[in-house]
């Protein structure tokens, strides 16, 4: 695919350094993880965290997920207890973002909490974000790499779609295998995810025990918001017939392929159909359908995450 905006650059010693001097100034980067691909910048930096808001016109109560390549990395920015000891060991690095309290000296900025006494921190397993958590001493403000409200990036040229010049830096590191966003898991009293993610709750279920997050609370997680994760269209659920003027997303073979049919998984793999949900919006997107109608995906294991988005996505 042809980059229009030159600023997509492959992964090599020249663009690890690049990336590197370019986080160490106060600019932003969009890097590559294995959930979406995020807009990153210097978590203890104003200057990089009031350009992450700016550029991606989120609402300043929305706060972001601060990223470090191990727990050691984070220690002096939040106060661990044991259960984000077993689940670090169980699923990090992963994708998997735990809300823990701020310490007192933490140097986080607190434009990048909104404010609030927590953090949510993340441990990404992406080879490439890795390598350049390795190489900075400090950790990376991330968000998903879309306008708010949009749906994320799950590679390099929908990041580009997305802010067009506005970024100097794209890193490519091919398409994002998860695809859509992180679990994000409430640790500061009885464990709650506030957004379900690929790691669900059957599974840390056995590591430890958890409610999912039903009424309403403040502000806890945006991702709690009613309305994101929108491909910009009408989006309607559960249906069962389709309609040749509009896209039409189905799962598993009992739907013939017609053209505006789009599959998430012909094995009805959840996983799979996960990790194509974004990548079919903007695709149904830039076809130029009006309106997507979607079949009722199955409330279990990705499942859960799928429907989460798609709610959000339909609000
Ligand atoms: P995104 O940046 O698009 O991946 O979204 C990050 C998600 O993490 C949003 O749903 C945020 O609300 C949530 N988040 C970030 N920081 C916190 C925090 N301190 N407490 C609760 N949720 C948070
Ligand atoms: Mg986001």
């Amino acid at each position: 695919m042809k980059n229009i905006y030159s600023n997509i650059f492959s992964f090599n010693k020249k663009t690890l350094e690049k990336s590197v001097t370019s986080l160490k100034k106060g600019n932003v980067v969009g890097l590559p993880t294995e959930t979406v691909y995020g807009l990153a910048g210097n978590a203890y930096s104003k200057k990089s965290v009031n350009k992450i808001y700016k550029l991606k016109k989120r609402p300043k109560f929305n706060p972001l997920i601060v990223h470090y390549s191990n727990n050691k990395a984070a220690e002096n920015d939040v106060i661990f207890n044991d259960n984000f000891f077993k689940l670090y060991k169980k699923f990090c690095p992963g994708p998997i973002t735990f809300v823990l309290k701020r310490k007192k000296k933490s140097k986080i900025k607190s434009s990048v909490t909104a404010g609030l006494g927590t953090v949510a921190i993340r441990f990404p397993s992406h080879r490439i974000v890795k390598s350049i958590l390795e190489r900075i001493n400090f950790p990376l403000a991330m968000p998903s790499a879309n306008l708010s409200m949009s749906i994320s990036p799950v590679n390099a040229w929908d990041v580009a779609d997305e802010f067009k010049k506005k970024i100097k830096l794209i890193i490519n590191g091919g398409k994002s295998k998860i695809g859509i966003e992180s679990t994000v898991i409430d640790l500061t009293s009885n464990p709650k995810i506030l957004r379900p993610g690929i790691i669900g709750p059957e599974i840390i279920n056995k590591v430890l025990k958890i409610s999912i997050t039903k009424k309403k609370l403040k502000i806890k997680s945006p991702g709690m918001l009613k309305k994101h994760y929108s491909p910009g269209i009408p989006v309607f659920l559960n249906q069962k017939n389709f309609n040749k003027k509009h896209a039409f997303i189905t799962l598993g073979n009992k739907y013939k392929n017609n053209k505006n049919c789009f599959n998430l998984s012909k094995k009805s793999d959840l996983k799979e159909a996960a990790s194509n949900l974004y990548k079919t919006f903007r695709k149904i997107k830039k076809q130029g359908f009006k309106k997507i109608y979607v079949v009722k995906i199955p409330n279990l294991g990705p499942g859960i995450a799928i429907n989460d988005r798609l709610k959000k996505a339909a609000n």
